[in-house]
């Protein structure tokens, strides 16, 4: 499940693709839905949109031009079309996930027996036939240098990717963490805003890299998104602030929701109430220590 409040209708990238196949101009013909993303990296739009995944998930491709495999980061939905694609574009040697949400890991399983790739997850409930990530840990695959860091907020076991080498900044993979339109929920209670915004800090500190999310479209520089995120949680904040005044202390989250985020879609009341409920227990949380 996941991502972004509110949803924001933006260019469907299904479509652009299809659009520019026509055209004839961008996308390779051996296979029309594989989007260039990064000088390492390229990704497959799961066919899974909705008002929490946008367009979809992407499911990035990492490989070094000479090499001859590839790192599939986050399978996506458990969609035969899609993890066939996957495993189709040739060897596939390790398959990573950035978070616990099924439309990342649905299609973990069935990729591993496509491809025989173990996969690997911080959370170890979620790795098949690989070792749980460590943060700080260096993987070396398909030619190419992966940083782990781990980035808590969204969820307790959020991981981010960081590509050093990845074009003239860098590049990192970040998930659910931030994403291409919108803003992140908070998974509230597995999610926590205290933990979010220690890893805005440490995204915003690797400076100008490529932001490639899993949903939503690439993003030129980390550190921009990164610091515009954080304002836009401490502006929330001040807005729930504010409306404790009003309300009372006691407020219940459907009572700060209704004031804070009334202009919200329905589909995505439940993701804007679990955010309430994060945002609340952080203020609750330092009041009371
Ligand atoms: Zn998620």
């Amino acid at each position: 499940m996941l991502c972004s409040i509110p949803a924001v209708n933006g260019g469907n990238a299904a479509e652009n693709a299809k659009r520019r196949c026509k055209d004839g101009t961008v996308t390779p013909a051996s296979n029309p839905i594989l989007q260039r993303s990064s000088a390492l990296t390229q990704f497959i739009l799961a066919p899974n949109p909705g008002p929490m995944s946008l367009d979809g998930t992407n499911s990035y491709v990492i490989s070094a031009a000479e090499a001859d495999a590839s790192v599939v980061v986050d399978p996506g939905p458990a969609d035969e079309g899609h993890l066939r694609r996957l495993a189709d574009l040739g060897r596939v040697e390790l398959i990573l996930v950035t978070h616990r949400h099924a439309d990342h890991t649905a299609g973990s399983v069935r990729l591993q027996e496509l491809t025989g790739a173990p996969v690997r997850a911080a959370d170890p409930r979620h790795c098949h036939g690989g070792e749980p990530l460590r943060d700080g840990e260096t993987i070396r695959a398909a030619g190419v240098s992966i940083q782990v860091l781990a980035t808590p907020g969204h969820t307790s076991d959020s991981v981010c990717f960081h590509l050093p080498d990845d074009g003239a900044h860098g590049s990192v993979l970040t998930g659910d963490t931030i994403l291409g339109r919108g803003t992140t929920m908070l998974d509230y209670p597995d999610g926590a805003l205290g933990d979010y915004l220690e890893s805005l800090d440490l995204l915003e500190a690797i400076g100008q890299a490529a932001v490639l999310p899993a949903h939503g479209p690439v993003l030129p520089s980390l550190e921009a998104i990164a610091r515009a995120y954080r304002g836009h949680r401490l502006e929330r904040l001040g807005q729930i602030r504010e409306a404790l005044q009003r309300l009372g202390r006691d407020a219940t989250v459907a009572a700060v929701a209704d004031a804070v985020y009334a202009d919200v879609e329905p589909s995505v009341r439940r993701a804007a109430e679990m955010s309430v409920a994060a945002q609340l227990d952080y203020l609750r949380g330092r009041a009371g220590g």
